[in-house]
């Protein structure tokens, strides 16, 4: 074994670590003994935390990861005979392993199909008023990315023009914000002004890829859906016994800012990815790059060349190649990875296909 430091890699943004907000609130709820499952101080403070972001009387549970908050909190609002409208390339759909139909007991996941992942208020109405008979499992929920899969980022008006539609078919607003920070950072709003004030019942707000070692936190802002949520989470394996340790990262991230300055950072290293790439010939941008993601278009070659040079990326994402910037990105590196991609271009365009 060797100590040596890895060469930072952009093909995911959980192979950051943990941000020192994050470390250092871990470290003092390490302080001597609290009570377990949830009702220590941390855990509270954590809450209020929450609380005091979102400006509302907001519930608040943490577990482990995305996809246990995502599944829980769609099969809290669903019996096993309704169904959940998303897109094609949500996080549920396709990368979930089926934990919100095993978790809702067979809630089915109505798909509507679209290249940036986004849902608009034609696509919502089709799927919830194309069957309205017996046979057909009743939609009952509508489920947002934001940012979406491949970084793309809804709109208030875009939110609230969904949840009108919501409101109007009786359908329940969730969002997967495994990357919400992005998108607040991106938009200059408020939490609140893309969540509740904009009609989204629950939201599922990533840690992870905030910059911690792990943890979402499931925030209801209308209480009343969260009824026997805590027990569905103990069922599931996601109640914490030293729940401190998962919620005082929060503190650490909230009540500093970093996870604003966090995601900042990560959107600023996608747009300087984007913008040395944007004019080179033989790249191209396949998603316009609104949070802290870009996917590249390359030659084949192109992406060999990336490879032999050492890079790691993913490519069965939307296409292309997938860059993912974390709140530890170097802009250096950056700046290695565009002008790996510049040469590799440059020289591809030379070799007659
Ligand atoms: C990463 C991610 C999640 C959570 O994934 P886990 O690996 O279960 O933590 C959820 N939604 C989206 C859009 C994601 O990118």
């Amino acid at each position: 074994m060797t100590d040596s430091l890895p060469t930072q890699q952009f093909a995911s943004d959980n192979y950051a670590g943990i941000c020192p907000e994050a470390w250092s609130a871990m470290e003092q709820a390490n302080r001597g003994s609290a009570t377990a499952y949830g009702e220590d101080a941390w855990t509270l403070r954590a809450a209020d935390a929450f609380r005091d972001l979102f400006a509302a009387d907001c519930d608040v549970y943490f577990v482990f990861n995305g996809t246990a908050a995502n599944s829980l909190a769609l099969a809290a609002l669903c019996q096993s005979y309704h169904s959940v409208i998303c897109s094609s390339s949500a996080h549920v759909e396709t990368d979930e392993c089926g934990a919100p139909e095993f978790f809702s007991n067979g809630s089915k996941l109505l798909v509507a199909q679209s290249k940036d992942g986004k849902l608009t208020p034609e696509s919502i109405r089709a799927l919830a008023t194309g069957r309205s008979d017996i046979h057909f499992p009743k939609p009952r929920v509508v489920t947002i990315t934001q940012p979406t899969e491949t970084g793309q980022v809804y709109t208030r008006a875009e939110i609230a023009a969904i949840s009108a539609t919501c409101r109007e078919l009786g359908l329940k607003l969730h969002m997967d914000g495994a990357r919400f920070a992005h998108a607040c950072a991106t938009l200059g709003c408020t939490p609140a002004e893309i969540t509740w004030q904009a009609g989204v019942d629950v939201l599922c707000f990533g840690g992870t890829k905030n910059g911690m070692a792990a943890g979402e936190a499931v925030i209801y802002f209308d209480r009343t859906l969260a009824e026997d949520f805590a027990y569905r989470c103990k069922q599931a394996g996601q109640l914490a016994s030293k729940m401190r340790y998962l919620s005082g990262p929060w503190i650490g991230v909230l009540e500093t800012g970093a996870w604003l300055a966090n995601a900042r950072h990560a959107n600023a290293c996608a747009q300087r990815l984007a913008a040395a790439v944007t004019d080179a010939k033989g790249l191209e941008l396949i998603f316009p790059v609104e949070a802290n993601a870009v996917f590249l278009a390359a030659p084949e070659a192109v992406l060999d060349g990336l490879r032999a040079r050492g890079w790691r990326f993913y490519t069965f994402i939307g296409g292309g190649a997938r860059f993912m910037f974390a709140w530890d990105a170097d802009p250096a590196q950056v700046d290695r990875l565009a002008s790996d991609c510049i040469v590799l271009a440059r020289e591809s365009a030379l070799v007659p296909a």
